[in-house]
């Protein structure tokens, strides 16, 4: 494989809304059982909607044979927004871009001001290809810009047309297949937006291999998308009668948002290393038996979480004040009953960390 990852996998779709934990119908489940759950993600990954087609990605004029069949379909992006028609995401056909440029054959370059046409796919059924077409930042400015827009051109138009939404705002609202390609579309989109010089010798890179490349001008030397990696924690004491699962608050959350802990895993770090050093950290609890539970795509900008149980070693909580500004352990009564109230605000249902928390709870929690 010539980009030297395992870009021919089939990726982990992680569609919203989250599927219910398998106890959800039978309430809490006892402290007994609650070791026993299985990742909420683990039932939805079985089903492979989008086949990233990594062999395709060198082939030449791949986005030209692509908008020459009318079967393809287009994602519009826009400063990280994906195009809606309202409801779920507005998929084009290649006649709605026709006047749209494709990057390098057209004297537009790559640069801050070129339209990028990145290949996501192929649906595994038919083989109709999708797209994304990233439109350039500059496109929504109303008059001719230091970018050198023109307020008529196609790009800028493609912007007035359409309305936009992040994929925070689309979690819930997009079908599994559309939710890996917004996904992927908005990851990609970004890894561009951040990597248009070389990170060894700082020359510009262009755009390669339909998108999946940045090459260096000056040395061509190849750049992939990156992702970083970090971990996310249910921690639980079961020491005491009743089980307890530890939630903190993060200085920039909104007030009474309580959550799982998470961090970024570091340089030469072993993810079950990262799980107990941030829990360390964040809140001066030593945890072990470190288990993964399942993974979440966050591309913002690039981030993949990594979902994990940890065991409690010792409870007495120490935050660092920093990163975190408070934390609890919570019963499962306590949980319930302070999410129903407002008490405490718990994360989106399409978070990972929401999945963990319901996870150990064995069910459905009221909120958000
Ligand atoms: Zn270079």
């Amino acid at each position: 494989m010539a980009y030297g990852r395992g870009v021919n996998v089939p990726s982990r779709p992680d569609p919203a809304p989250l599927p219910r934990p398998p106890s959800a119908r039978s309430g809490p489940s006892s402290p007994s059982e609650a070791g026993a759950w299985a990742s909420p993600f683990l039932a939805a990954v079985e089903v492979v909607s989008v086949d990233r087609a990594a062999h395709r990605r060198t082939e030449d004029g791949l986005v030209a044979t692509l908008r020459a069949d009318p079967r393809t379909r287009l994602l519009l992006v826009h400063r990280g927004r994906l195009a809606t028609d309202g409801d779920g995401l507005a998929l084009v056909g290649p006649d709605g871009v026709a006047d749209v440029p494709e990057d390098d054959a057209t004297g537009y370059g790559d640069h801050e001001a070129s339209p990028r046409w990145l290949f996501l796919g192929e649906d595994p059924a038919s083989g109709a290809g999708f797209l994304a077409l990233v439109l350039p930042d500059a496109a929504d400015a109303d008059g001719l810009d230091i970018e050198g827009i023109d307020p008529s051109s196609p790009v800028t138009l493609l912007v007035r047309e359409h309305e936009w939404a992040g994929l925070r705002q689309l979690a819930g609202r997009l079908d599994a297949r559309d939710h890996v390609l917004a996904t992927e579309a908005v990851a990609l989109a970004s890894w561009h937006a951040r990597h248009g010089r070389c990170p060894r010798c700082g020359e510009p890179t262009v755009l390669a291999s339909a998108g999946w490349v940045r090459r260096c001008v000056a040395q061509s030397i190849e750049h992939y998308p990156r992702t970083d990696p970090a971990v996310i924690m249910s921690v639980v004491d079961s020491s005491g009668p009743r089980e307890r699962l530890l939630l903190g608050h993060a200085a920039h959350w909104p007030e009474r948002r309580f959550s799982t802990l998470a961090g970024y895993v570091e340089p030469g770090e072993g993810l079950e290393d990262a799980v107990r050093r941030e829990v360390h950290e964040e809140v001066g609890v030593v945890v072990d038996d470190v288990r993964y539970r399942g993974s979440q795509p966050w591309p913002f900008p690039a981030s993949l979480m990594l979902g994990f149980t940890a065991r409690a070693v010792t409870t007495e909580i120490r935050v660092d004040g920093d990163e975190v500004t408070d934390a609890r352990w919570f019963t499962r009564d306590e949980l319930a009953r302070q999410a129903a109230s407002g008490e405490i605000l718990l994360p989106s249902r399409a978070s990972i960390a929401r999945a963990l928390i319901e996870g150990w709870y064995g069910g459905e929690l009221p909120g958000a």
